[in-house]
Formats: structure tokens, C-alpha cells, sequence
């Protein structure tokens, strides 16, 4: 009996100390992020992962659980999830989560947006109404949100500040250091002229200083016509118009990316756009460093 107290206790004990705070992350790099700089106090879930359009998932009872239970829910926003998180916020019904609340972190509003469109015209379907939401493909964009989701897991949980102080330093410093490291190796990288499948790579073009020359869909959202596809042929000619790859996402068929490239000689590369999205990208350093080798023609 006595034996059996013990244990009780220790496993009371022990659920006091285990990860206390449930972080519900829209996209793998903002979950990654949260174990980053909450380590054991933290549990963090994705609702997507690399493998999939993070534009269209379904709203299952599993994830509408998971929202129910969360403490604090990170998203890319700016519609990027608008066709499944707002149901699943409203079958939640968690009121700590909703947007506006302190459970809520929406991480394109925290860095500078790219490609913010003077008016919008929805009966083309651009499903960027907000401006380009992909920006996790620029790692100064990561250091920004760091801080904020940093500085909001120390409001939420404030005994443990000092942790999620400390965990951020040590974070920041790490990854400012493999900046520098990209930085460096991407300098004979400077100027290169791009295809991209959707607008999923303007962040990463921006940092690494390339020119998009067009993109496979017509339209943010509008998968690859023919008619489109015959057009890139003749803007970019047999030689490609100087354009380096075509660039894809591990969730895209290959066969537009496949098909131009045939017709245009430019190189078709599958680049992970999120931890996971690559058998090297296991965490946010190796998603960089698989993105660096890739462009590089260094993959093993
Ligand atoms: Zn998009």
C-alpha cells in the first residue's frame, strides 16, 4: 500500500513538470519553432505537414480536438488557412485560441509581407488576397517570429519566463550564426533567374537576391493550364530566358515542372519548403541546409 502511494505521488509529481502548455501550430515550422524555445514545458502539434497544401487541408475531429485543448495556436495567416482554421476555431470554441486573443499568434502580420496586392480581384482566384503568406522561406523572418512566439509562451506560462528567455537567446544566437553560414554559401547563387511552381518562393527570392521569372499556375491557386504552359514556352525560349530552375514544393506533381523544363532546357528542382518537406530536412537548420545544397547541386 505504501508502495502504491509512492507511485501515486510520483506520477502527481511528475505531471506537474511535464509539458504544460499545448501549442497548436497551423504549419510544421511553427511547431518546430515552439519546441525550439519551449522544450520539454511545450507540447507542440502541426495540423499539416510538409507533405501537404497547407492552403487546403481537411477540418477533421481530430484537429477541432486539438484546437480545443490549446493554449496558444500559430498560424501563417493572411488567408492562407482560410479554408479550413476558421472552422476549426469556431468548432473549437475555445475563446483563449481566438484571433485577438492572447492564444493567438498570426505570423505574417509580425514581418514585412511581400507582394501585397493594390486591389484584388477574386474572380481569378488569387488565393494570396493578403499579400504572399509563405514567408518561413526567409530565416530573418523565423528570428521575428521567435521572438514574438518567445515572448508570448512567457506571458501564457509566466513561471517558466526565464526558460522560454533563455531557451530564445540560445536560439537566436544559433541561428543567426547559420545565417551568415547561408549567406555565405549562397553568394555565387546572387541574380539567378527562377520558375516557380506556385508563389510559394518569393521570401527565399528576396534574401537570396533571385529574379521569379514566371510561375507554373497562372493565377496564386490556379493549377497549370496547357494554354499557360505553352505561353512560358514561348516567353522563356529553348533556352530558358537565362533561368536557372524551376522550383516545386514536395506536395506538387512534377509533371508541369517535368514538362517545361523538357521544352525549355531550365532544370526542375523539388526545394522542401517546410521541416519535413525533405529526408534531410529533419529541423528549421537542416531545412536551410537542404535548401542551400539543393540549389547548389550539393543534395546528397
Ligand atoms: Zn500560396
Amino acid at each position: 500500500m505504501r508502495q502504491l502511494v509512492y507511485i501515486l505521488l510520483l506520477a502527481v509529481l511528475a505531471g506537474n513538470v511535464s509539458a504544460d502548455i499545448r501549442v497548436f501550430a497551423c504549419e510544421p515550422e511553427w511547431a518546430e519553432l515552439a519546441r525550439e524555445l519551449g522544450g520539454g514545458l511545450v507540447r507542440a502539434d502541426s495540423a499539416t505537414n510538409a507533405l501537404q497544401d497547407p492552403h487546403y487541408i481537411e477540418a477533421r475531429p481530430s484537429l477541432i480536438a486539438k484546437v480545443r485543448r490549446a493554449d496558444l495556436v500559430i498560424c501563417s495567416g493572411a488567408q492562407l488557412e482560410i479554408g479550413w482554421l476558421p472552422m476549426l476555431l469556431s468548432k473549437a470554441n475555445n475563446r483563449n485560441v481566438m484571433p485577438g486573443s492572447q492564444g493567438f499568434i498570426e505570423a505574417t502580420s509580425l514581418v514585412e509581407r511581400l507582394e501585397v496586392p493594390a486591389s484584388v480581384d477574386r474572380s481569378q482566384g488569387d488565393m494570396h488576397p493578403q499579400g504572399n503568406p509563405h514567408i518561413q522561406a526567409n530565416p530573418h523572418n523565423i528570428s521575428i517570429v521567435a521572438g514574438a512566439l518567445a515572448a508570448r509562451l512567457a506571458s501564457l506560462d509566466s513561471e517558466n519566463a526565464h526558460s522560454y528567455n533563455a531557451a530564445l537567446a540560445n536560439f537566436l544566437d544559433r541561428w543567426q550564426a547559420a545565417i551568415k553560414n547561408w549567406e555565405t554559401r549562397a553568394v555565387p547563387l546572387r541574380g539567378r533567374r527562377v520558375v516557380a511552381h506556385h508563389k510559394s518562393w518569393i521570401y527565399l527570392e528576396d534574401w537570396l537576391g533571385f529574379k521569379e521569372l514566371a510561375t507554373l499556375e497562372p493565377v496564386p491557386g490556379i493549377p497549370p493550364t496547357a494554354g499557360h504552359l505553352s505561353q512560358l514556352v514561348s516567353q522563356l525560349g529553348t533556352g530558358g530566358a537565362g533561368a536557372e530552375y524551376i522550383i516545386r514544393s514536395p506536395y506538387q506533381s512534377d509533371r508541369a515542372s517535368k514538362w517545361l523544363s523538357e521544352r525549355t532546357g531550365i532544370t526542375a528542382v523539388m526545394l522542401p519548403l517546410t521541416v519535413g518537406g525533405s529526408d534531410a530536412a529533419t529541423d528549421l537548420f537542416a531545412l536551410f541546409d537542404d535548401i542551400l545544397d539543393r540549389l547548389l547541386g550539393e543534395s546528397t
